[in-house]
């Protein structure tokens, strides 16, 4: 049995497992490969993952808040780790321990088009807002980022690109991002945020990576203006779909994946 899991704190709502074992079942690989979630203090992290090898683990991806550290425990990391400073796919390989970034790759995937040339308005300045910023970028899109901690928005635009923005005018851009955890424990997107209810427009693209269970209060709004959305889970079957491929060297099988996720 090849073991992989989810590494995180809290990770027991993870739909991770569900959506990587719909994936080895859909391929006839169920009997092969195993996910998991296995829950992970920050201070036990480094022991936890040098014992996952020896226990039959050929991977795992790792979610808040091990991102930074994910990165620190690798032997060899991805251009696209070192880029955005953040890693949530591992791969154990005798001797060595690889780390991957498939948010980004997920991130842009999930979207309806290319972004290229879009104007950007990219919510929050963690680590997913930090992959999402660098797959815009990349894509050539223009980019601007606004955090609740202004500093933290200034940090990721000398990092990564971009430019902060304090009161952004939401109706002006092509595509808006949530990449806060705002939605996680049912916070009012219209009071922590930058944005009224009324701040979308027929024509846009918006994306909240926040999954909590049913559509987003803020995809809500943007699909009642008018706008195309994608949700949180997408986002989240992108990124584990880069994953699974990276594992198993297979092409992801996205609607068994879908519908693991969504608990169908
Ligand atoms: P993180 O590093 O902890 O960053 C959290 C971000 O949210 C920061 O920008 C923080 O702002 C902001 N924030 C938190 N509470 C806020 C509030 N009440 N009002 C305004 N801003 C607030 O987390 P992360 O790793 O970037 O993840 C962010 C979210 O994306 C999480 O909910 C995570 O589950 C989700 N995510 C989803 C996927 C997916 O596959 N769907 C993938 C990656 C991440 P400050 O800097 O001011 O604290």
């Amino acid at each position: 049995m090849r073991r992989l899991a989810v590494l995180g704190r809290p990770v027991e709502h993870s739909r991770s497992p569900a959506m990587q074992n719909a994936a080895f079942t859909a391929l006839g690989l169920h009997g092969e490969w195993r996910y998991e979630a296995i829950d992970v203090a920050p201070d036990e992290f480094e022991r936890v993952v040098r014992s996952l090898p020896g226990q039959g683990f050929v991977g795992a991806n790792v979610t808040v808040p091990h991102k930074s550290a994910a990165l620190s425990v690798a032997d060899e990391i991805s251009e696209v780790v070192r880029e955005i400073g953040a890693a949530n796919t591992l791969v154990f390989e005798p001797g060595t321990i690889r780390a991957f970034n498939t948010d980004a790759e997920g991130f842009l995937a999930a979207l309806p088009e290319r972004p290229a040339g879009a104007r950007a308005l990219v919510l929050g300045a963690g680590g997913a807002a930090r992959a999402v910023a660098w797959a815009l970028l990349r894509e050539e899109a223009t980019v601007e980022v606004w955090n609740r901690t202004p500093l933290r928005s200034q940090h990721l635009a000398e990092d990564i690109g971009g430019a902060p923005v304090d009161e952004p005018e939401v109706f002006a851009y092509d595509l808006v991002v949530n990449s806060t955890s705002v939605g996680l424990a049912d916070e009012d997107p219209f009071a922590e945020l930058p944005l009224g209810e009324e701040a979308f427009r027929d024509g846009q693209v918006v994306v909240d990576l926040v999954y909590a269970g049913g559509p987003s209060r803020l995809l809500e709004a943007a699909v009642d203006a008018g706008a195309t959305t994608v949700d949180g889970i997408e986002i989240l079957v992108r990124q584990g779909a880069a994953a699974f491929e990276i594992w198993t060297g297979r092409p992801p099988p996205l609607d068994a994946m879908r519908d693991g996720a969504r608990g169908g």
